[in-house]
């Protein structure tokens, strides 16, 4: 795999209508080597807890860009085709 020679951090595109159930999935953010996966919880109710297996209530996020190196494991190990990465020309 060719690293993509630029300086710029590539753009990090989640279709969350395909990724719904990241907090269960965890795919992507365990093979990244850079660390630049996060899920965060969406639907927040005061004392109640948030339940991951239910669809939308935790999102997957991309956090610092600028680490990726483009080595494309998240694309490959996403079960559901959600990730797309794009680099500036
Ligand atoms: S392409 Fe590689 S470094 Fe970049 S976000 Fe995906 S797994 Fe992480
Ligand atoms: S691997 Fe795909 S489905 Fe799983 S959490 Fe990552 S983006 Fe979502």
């Amino acid at each position: 795999m060719e690293i993509p020679v630029t300086h710029k951090a590539p753009s990090i595109e989640i279709d969350h209508s395909k990724c719904t159930v990241p907090f269960l999935c965890k795919k992507c953010l365990l093979i990244c080597p850079q660390v630049v996966f996060g899920v965060h919880a969406v639907n927040v109710e005061r004392l109640k807890e948030t339940d991951p297996r239910v669809p939308g209530s935790y999102q997957l996020g991309s956090g610092p860009r600028f680490k990726c190196t483009g080595c494309n494991d998240c694309i490959n190990v996403c079960p559901v085709d959600a990730i797309t990465i794009t680099w500036p020309g």
